[in-house]
């Protein structure tokens, strides 16, 4: 397994990109994200990793501010280059969102407007922010889906979304997201609605465009093969807790959490037979419905009866590396406590 050979981030004298501490985030009484908190510094990709519900999209949505009305958020910090996001007025992330913080998500058909071309929607987003002349902005949307891997970019700047296929269309996101020379790119399941193939294309234009703009990157999937390559950290998130953040090498090689276990048993390679990938049983427990001790305790296959009674909290494993698994707490399993058959 390849990881990316020493993190190219920026030096810790500057402001990091983003900073997040113990982020939360509830739907009116409904705690969907409990406590998340990571860096994001220059040319750093950082990985968020979790089943489908852990709390991952809320997460970016909340950076971007693009949450219901109904969505509470509350961080103990919540910076971008210095500057607290958590008071910034409307305005100010009007001026920020899609320019210094970009977004791309995994359907290109929520994000794009179907009744413009594709042309006319970058235009109009780097007009908005840059305030450049319309054939300035107009040349900038051609070089930029040229700079993507879009074919005969001159014709088909002139394209509606739904005269492209699923590849195009996200490379035509991709585009737009970069458009303004984003600081910050939060690519939110980027492949997981294309073909094989076209996810693989796709990831590698991203690390290209990554390595070259240094950006900070959020990478999200819910596949931890996907960030094998390409992420310097990764987050593990399980029913909207961070149960593990460690270096991609460390979690790929001494997991700290089963449930990292199991995510890493789960990606297929080319030895393994896809019709008898493991799984992990069960799923991911809705926000109303919480366990009371370890929200991974009735997946996990190494619990034992402390970790029905109380919540392990994230713990050093190694250096630089936290997991929150009792088994990292130098806990004492008393005798009769014996794991679940
Ligand atoms: P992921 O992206 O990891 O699959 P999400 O962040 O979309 O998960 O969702 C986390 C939890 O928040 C889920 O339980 C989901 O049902 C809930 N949720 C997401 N959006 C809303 C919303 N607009 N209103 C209420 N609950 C929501
Ligand atoms: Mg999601």
């Amino acid at each position: 397994m390849t990881h990316r050979e020493g993190a190219k981030a920026a030096p810790d004298t500057e402001p990091p990109l983003l900073e997040v501490r113990d982020l939360r985030i509830s739907f009116g009484s409904l705690p969907v994200v409990d406590g998340v908190s990571f860096t994001l510094r220059e040319g750093e990709v950082v990985g968020i990793v979790g089943e489908s519900g852990s709390g991952k999209s809320v997460s970016a949505l909340a950076l971007m501010r693009l949450l219901p009305s109904h969505a509470r958020i509350s961080a103990a910090r919540l910076r971008f280059m210095g500057e607290d996001l958590l008071t910034a007025s409307e305005r100010r992330y009007e001026a920020l969102r899609g320019a210094a913080i970009a977004m791309i998500f995994q359907e290109p058909m929520t994000a794009l407007n179907p009744v413009l071309t594709v042309g006319e929607q970058i235009v109009e987003t780097i007009r908005r922010h840059d305030g450049v002349s319309r054939r300035l902005a107009r040349q900038r949307a051609l070089d930029a889906l040229k700079r993507v891997g879009i074919p005969a970019a001159a014709q088909r700047i002139d394209e509606y979304p739904h005269q492209m296929s699923g590849g195009m269309r996200q490379r035509a996101m991709i585009a737009m997201a970069l458009a303004c020379n984003p600081r910050v790119l939060i690519a939110d399941e980027p492949t997981t609605a294309l073909d094989v193939t076209i996810q693989a294309q796709i990831l590698e234009l991203l690390q290209d465009l990554q390595e070259e703009y240094r950006m900070g990157t959020i990478m999200i999937t819910h596949d931890l093969g996907v960030v094998s390559s390409f992420t310097d950290r990764v987050m593990i998130m399980y029913a909207g807790q961070v149960v593990e953040d460690a270096s991609a090498e460390q979690a790929f090689t001494r997991p700290g959490h089963p449930y990292t276990e199991g995510l890493l048993a789960s990606i297929p390679s080319s030895e393994t037979d896809t019709e008898r990938l493991y799984a992990i049983p069960g799923t991911v427990p809705p926000p109303f419905n919480l366990p009371p001790g370890c929200r991974f305790e009735p997946r996990c296959a190494q619990a034992k009866e402390p970790c029905r009674q109380g919540r392990p909290v994230l713990m050093p494993c190694g250096d630089d590396h936290l997991a929150a698994c009792i088994r990292n707490t130098g806990y004492v399993f008393p005798e009769g406590t014996n794991e679940r058959s």
